[in-house]
């Protein structure tokens, strides 16, 4: 019995696959899961066809290989007959005279070697009786075993209709049996994976590359071969069989066989679609003959590469040669020779379809690659499965995963990319507002330094030159020196204290307040002339809130004034005031001159003004700052100083927590 009969015929091998989908879409029956980016075929599932491992560009499946049984075979004390597949014109086209070849098979230890095509002559005789009765029954060709394999497992239903008729293979073994006994070993060498696994009777299959392989291994080449005919029985037709229609070809031999009574169906997409109108009802009373490749002569056993007229053409062309060339009266003897053997092939369904997922589940899967229109279903065909909905079930049944989808990988990415360009966005903000609140760090320090030092000094200043004031009498002319010596002590200390605002390390004192109330209020304490209108807006519908109400009252007045010295042509004022219960948020928002980007990046810093001597401190902002950090709030600022754009201003948000 071959090794291989009923064993696994196709083998993933890890990490090599490059997940290029390429065998899910050639899978007949997919039976390729792809799971974690990799492609691992299912054995239950799979029917040996070999489509995956012919359009592998990565060389990650393999097919079970019985070079090493053959090759144990051999070495034994057995007679081996060795049966070669009327396809190995297409095969061999390098080597100039088919006797070459035999001699090559002889010289590896073969006792026989035939031609499977007389089997072919027998079988298609079988087909014959069967098309011309045309019963019903037996109406699909079992000469191809991964289209008998697709029958049985997917179409159990189907498996009557069947032919109940050995394969050229399996008649071609019985014969051989029958002549020399049942103790001789026969090795089938063709095109095919299938075919390992095909039947009991055949001791081992080998493939074309195997063989090639063998001659290898042993140093065998046609240049030195002793050329021999093969053993007989000799075929005629049946030689014909490996190419498209070539059952139809040798079928038709006696008595013609009708074309329309013929459907034939040959690769991978058409073959299904034979069988499914047959199994609708569309193409009754006609007989299927399927191949699963595009003629046995392009099956996955054969050398990569194949060139498939030119390899129709090298058999035509060897079928020719041998008709001519045939002793027509010795074929009859044989063909009445072995014509009683029983060439009859039971088949038994074996269903192998999985359950479709419900509805739901379906829809879920598809939801999930982003497709919920219709018009969302390409059908692109890049996962392998011609429908999204084919996909989406494969998904289910853990076969596929989504990233399969182009459409939706390909989405999915430009959602990152942008995404990323946000963050990194964020980032840069993030990166620069502390380098600012750094630098801002730095200058609290040192200004609370200075202040500090410098506090005691004007003190004594102030203190003495009021003392002095009040000695002097009042005609004294250096009594208006000394007032301006007070006067600007003064200013200094109100410097100062701006500077020690900044860097406050003061306690935060909050109490209860009505925040729309409090921002009304502060409009009122600010000296803002007629061609400014204030709006104020309150969108807070709790107004209570807890805040320090001297330091937020101080922050509201200097952006108000900000914002009034930036419309000396006038303008509109708006306070707002907004938030929900986790915060607070202060707006203030002009339409004055704006600000550059360039000043931007300095306005909390203390001394910054651009406000003309005497006008501006600087300071004002630096304090808001310092005043809002002691918060634990934030300053947002929005400005447009481009007269151009229309409509020019400043927005300051001041957020702070509530709690
Ligand atoms: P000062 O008001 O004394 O100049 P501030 O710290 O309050 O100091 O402000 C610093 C600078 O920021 C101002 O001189 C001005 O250039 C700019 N600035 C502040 N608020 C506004 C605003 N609402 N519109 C335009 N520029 C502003
Ligand atoms: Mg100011």
């Amino acid at each position: 019995m071959s090794h291989a009969y009923h064993r696994q015929l196709v083998y993933t091998v890890k990490d090599k696959c490059r997940v290029c989908y390429t065998c899910v879409r050639e899978c007949p029956v997919k039976a390729i899961k792809i799971i974690k980016s990799q492609a691992e075929v299912i054995n239950e599932r799979c029917i040996g066809c070999g489509n995956c491992v012919k359009v592998c560009s990565q060389g990650a499946k393999y097919s079970l290989r019985s070079v090493d049984e053959v090759n144990a075979l051999l070495k034994s004390e057995k007679k081996i007959a060795a049966c070669i597949a009327p396809s190995f014109p297409a095969e061999f086209t390098e080597i100039p005279d088919h006797r070459l070849l035999v001699g090559m098979i002889r010289e590896l230890g073969f006792d026989y070697v035939v031609e499977v095509s007389f089997g072919a002559d027998m079988v298609a005789k079988e087909y014959e009786k069967k098309i011309r009765n045309n019963s019903g029954q037996g109406q699909i060709s079992s000469d191809c075993p991964a289209i008998v394999y697709f029958i049985r497992h997917y179409h159990p239903d189907l498996v009557g209709n069947l032919s109940p008729i050995a394969s050229p293979m399996l008649a071609m073994t019985r014969i051989m049996k029958k002549k020399y006994g049942d103790d001789l070993q026969v090795v089938f060498i063709g095109p095919c994976f299938a075919k390992k696994a095909e039947s009991e009777e055949v001791d081992e299959v080998l493939t074309f590359r195997e063989l090639r392989e063998m001659f290898q291994q042993n140093n065998i080449s046609w240049e030195n071969s002793k050329p021999t005919e093969f053993d007989p029985p000799a075929s005629g037709k049946g030689a014909i069989f490996p190419v498209s229609r070539g059952l139809y070809f040798t079928a038709n031999s006696t008595e013609a066989i009708p074309e329309e009574q013929v459907v034939v169906a040959e690769g991978r997409v058409n073959f299904k679609e034979a069988v499914r109108e047959y199994e609708e009802g569309f193409i009754r009373n006609k007989h299927l003959m399927l191949l699963c490749c595009d003629g046995c002569i392009m099956g996955p056993g054969t050398s990569p590469g194949g060139k498939r007229f030119a390899r129709s053409a090298a058999v035509g062309e060897y079928v020719t040669k041998k008709l001519a060339s045939m002793d027509k009266k010795q074929w009859e003897e044989e063909v009445a020779e072995f014509s009683n053997l029983d060439y009859s092939q039971d088949f038994s369904p074996e269903d192998r379809r999985f359950e479709i997922p419900s509805e739901d589940k379906i829809l879920e899967a598809l939801h999930a690659m982003g497709k919920f229109k219709p018009e969302d279903h390409l059908n692109c065909g890049t996962c392998g499965y011609d429908t999204c909905v084919e996909h989406a079930i494969a998904i289910v049944k853990n076969l596929a995963e989504t990233e399969m989808c182009l459409p939706y990988t390909i989405e999915k990415l430009h959602d990152s990319i942008k995404n990323l360009n946000v963050s990194n966005e964020k980032l840069a903000k993030a990166r620069q507002a502390l380098k600012q609140s750094e630098k801002l760090a730095h200058m609290g320090q040192l200004s609370a330094g200075i202040a500090h030092e410098l506090n005691n000094p004007l003190g004594v200043i102030t203190m003495y030159s009021n003392i002095l004031i009040d000695e002097s009498p009042v005609d004294d002319p250096v009594r208006d020196d000394l007032k301006l010596i007070a006067e600007q002590a003064e200013r200094c200390k109100k410097i100062v204290s701006g500077l020690l605002n900044f860097a406050r390390k003061n306690q935060v004192n909050l109490s209860e307040t009505d925040v729309v109330k409090f921002l009304r209020h502060s409009i009122d304490s600010i000296l803002k002339p007629d061609n400014i209108e204030v709006l104020l807006e309150s969108r807070i519908s709790n107004p209570q809130a807890r805040l320090d109400i001297d330091q937020m009252m101080q922050v509201l007045t200097n952006l108000e004034k900000n914002a009034v010295e930036a419309m000396p042509k006038g303008g509109k004022l708006t306070l707002g005031v907004e938030g929900d219960e986790q915060e607070l948020r202060f707006i203030v928002s002009d339409t004055g001159t704006g600000i550059s980007k360039e000043h931007m990046e300095k306005i909390f810093t203390p001394f910054f003004t651009t406000k003309e001597m005497g006008k501006g401190t600087g300071l004002g902002l630096a304090l808001i700052y310092g005043i809002v950090k002691m918060h634990k709030g934030k300053i947002h600022v929005d400005s447009n100083n481009d007269p151009g754009s229309g409509q020019t201003g400043t927005t300051f948000t001041i957020t702070l927590p509530r709690v």
